[in-house]
């Protein structure tokens, strides 16, 4: 069976920075927000579920998911949210276990950044969060996606605390800009990794 290391941080905290790091070193990276595009992609069960029950105005005219129209639909009828995740999550969750057991890496990367919120530390061998303080990530994702501080601030208000996410961690990462270089702490990882792997 692959090792799997659950990654996971908040908004901004720098996961897919230190996903890409490892994929340098020749680890395979499965992320979460993929699965979670593929399981309602074109000739999907997912999408067609989904066109079932709301109607074409869910599709855009390409035959894709629009997003914005059930994002929009889902948040004044919590009822459809949840009908929604019941059909999403253990697709997403099953496509996990699938692709992190094809791995072929020694051990591999599975990038959740909901890990933590909705409950995923089984589907991994260990935890790896990825930390930064809320001032950091707020700087951050502001720069890197030109939106108001306002948006980050109420993306991380619904996200797990910075203390919860560490309580699940086994090991972390500190990525500020005055922590010991991302390099070397991603280094001394993947040799614990390498070595709890093969046991
Ligand atoms: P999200 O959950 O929003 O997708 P993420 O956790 O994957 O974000 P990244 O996209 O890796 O985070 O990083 C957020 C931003 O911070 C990016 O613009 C990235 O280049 C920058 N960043 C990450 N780590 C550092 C660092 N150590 N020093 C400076 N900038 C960094």
């Amino acid at each position: 069976m692959a090792y799997v290391v659950g990654v996971t941080g908040g908004i901004g905290s720098g996961k897919t920075t230190v996903a890409n790091l490892f994929a340098e070193k020749g680890i395979e990276v499965i992320d979460a927000d993929v699965i979670a595009r593929q399981v309602v992609e074109p000739g999907s069960e997912g999408l067609k579920a989904i066109s079932e029950k709301f109607g074409a105005s869910m599709l855009n005219d390409d035959g894709t998911l629009n997003r914005s129209a059930l994002r929009g639909h889902v948040f004044s009828h919590p009822e459809d949210k949840e009908w929604l995740n019941g059909l999403l999550h253990p697709k997403i969750r099953q496509e996990m276990i699938t692709q992190t057991a094809q791995a072929k890496s020694p051990y591999c990367l599975l990038v959740i950044p909901l890990l933590v919120e909705n409950g995923l530390q089984s589907l991994c061998q260990r935890v790896l969060v990825v930390d930064v303080s809320e001032a950091t990530q707020v700087t951050r994702t502001t720069q890197r996606d030109q939106v108001p501080e306002e948006q980050v601030k109420n993306i991380l208000a619904a996200q797990a605390t910075r203390q919860k996410r560490l309580e699940a961690a086994d090991d972390i990462i500190f990525n500020e800009n005055d922590s010991k270089p991302l390099s070397e702490q991603i280094e001394t990882l993947h040799h614990q990794y390498l070595a709890l792997a093969a046991q």
